[in-house]
């Protein structure tokens, strides 16, 4: 029996680590396509702000095309109104939309843009003055070619961070030429805090499946190791798992010189109860008797049903007596028993049993106990039934 159930419990083992692994794999990929939805989404919010405050320069287009081809940004020779009240207008967009910086750009070259607005206060590290020159990323350089917002994925820089950028063109209502771009920062912040919140979820998420879908294939298995092991009428073991336990125990006992025992127990005339009470009853006969012969067996003895009346037991680590007495105690227990039935009581002494028993010896072959078990039990129904049987003994002692 140990053998069965550390066996088990390997394979079980096996199985939910197959499980968690196989969940596992699918919540990484769940929380990498989470988070490229959540980086495009933080994109398009950027386009959308970016979009918004193109809109309002392009209202009054020629003021910004005069700063815009202003050449001369350090003389300080352009409209400053102007130029402050949109960076003013810029650092609002900035507080009410939380992204991390908006600015526009004049195209220098493929590779270059200098900076015309911003929305940083002046005095901060990150103000970005008329005139100085930037980078100009491919997302920049392609809305100047498209004139569609566009944004990039997350680009981590030394002096910005880790950020994305959704950029929108300033168009020339009149002409259509896209003169600069909005660009909008948001920083990798954003993503970082909204990932925490559904790893946290997608955690929680993946140890609950892992947990339900062990129980339910713990509970399949156990169901279908139940169907196979136990007998549905009696509650007893199956032939199965006796047949499994037997030759386990016989191994051992081979091993170890220990004593074994096989007790077969068949109902005398179960047929004839059959007949006169009816199948149901004769059921509740076999599941009475099963009630008896496991409380009056002790915790290691293997109680099956064999087949059809017949019951076997397997004894390990007793002496001839002792298994006697059990025998003994299953007999005497149902003649002191009665079954309620529906219009009637079946009292116990119009039920016996008839027992043949039989003990290991190593210079038998496996299939002898069963046999031997079997022929013992054979003439105890010929002596007349109601009678105990050990096999060689062949004494009558009960
Ligand atoms: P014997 O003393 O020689 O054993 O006589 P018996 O009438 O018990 O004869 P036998 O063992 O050959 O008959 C067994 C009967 O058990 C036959 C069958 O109808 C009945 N039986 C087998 N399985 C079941 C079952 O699951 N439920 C019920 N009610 N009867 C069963
Ligand atoms: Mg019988």
């Amino acid at each position: 029996m140990i053998r069965h159930a550390s066996k088990q419990k390997i394979v079980y083992i096996g199985i939910f680590l197959i499980i968690a692994v196989l969940i596992s794999i699918v919540g990484c990929f769940t929380y990498l396509e989470i988070k490229n939805v959540a980086i495009a989404s933080l994109g398009e919010s950027a386009e959308k702000v970016a979009i918004t405050a193109a809109g309002f320069i392009e209202a009054d287009i020629d003021s910004y095309q005069v700063l815009a081809q202003t050449g001369d940004y350090a003389s300080g020779n352009y409209d400053q109104n102007y130029y402050q009240k949109m960076n003013e207008l810029f650092q609002n967009i900035q507080a009410e939309t939380g992204v991390s910086y908006i600015y526009t750009t004049k195209k220098l070259s493929d590779t270059e843009a200098v900076y015309i607005l911003d929305g940083e206060d002046p005095k901060s590290k990150f103000f970005s003055p008329i005139g100085s020159v930037d980078e100009l990323e491919e997302a920049g350089r392609n809305v100047y070619s498209t004139g569609i917002a566009e944004s990039t994925n997350l680009a981590a820089s030394e002096k910005w961070g880790t950020y994305l950028t959704g950029y929108a063109p300033i168009k020339d209502l009149q002409t259509g030429e896209v003169i600069s771009v909005v660009g909008v920062d948001f920083s990798s912040d954003s993503i970082t805090k909204l990932m925490a919140k559904i790893e946290l979820v997608l955690v929680f998420a993946v140890l609950s499946l892992i947990v339900l879908t062990s129980f339910i294939v713990f509970k399949l298995i156990g169901d279908k190791f139940r169907a196979e092991n136990v007998d549905y009428l009696t509650e007893l073991h199956s032939k199965r798992y006796h047949n499994y336990q037997l030759s386990g125990l016989i191994a051992k006992a081979s091993n170890s010189a220990a004593p074994l025992f096989l007790m077969m127990i068949d109902i005398d005339f179960f047929k004839e109860i059959n007949d006169e009470y009816g199948h149901d009853v004769g059921d509740q006969v076999l599941r009475h008797i099963a009630y008896i012969i496991k409380t009056s067996a002790r915790k290691t003895d293997v109680c099956s049903r064999f087949g059809g009346d017949e019951f076997v037991m397997i004894l390990s680590d007793v002496n001839a007596e002792q298994v006697g007495g059990i025998a003994k105690r299953i007999m005497e227990k149902l003649r002191r028993s009665s079954l309620i039935l529906e219009d009637c009581v079946l009292e116990g002494t119009e039920v016996t049993l008839s027992i043949g028993i039989a003990q290991w010896k190593n210079e038998m072959r496996s299939q002898n106990l069963t046999q031997y078990a079997d022929e013992a039990l054979y003439l105890s129904k010929q002596k007349g039934r109601n009678q105990i049987t050990f096999y060689k003994t062949f004494g009558k002692m009960a």
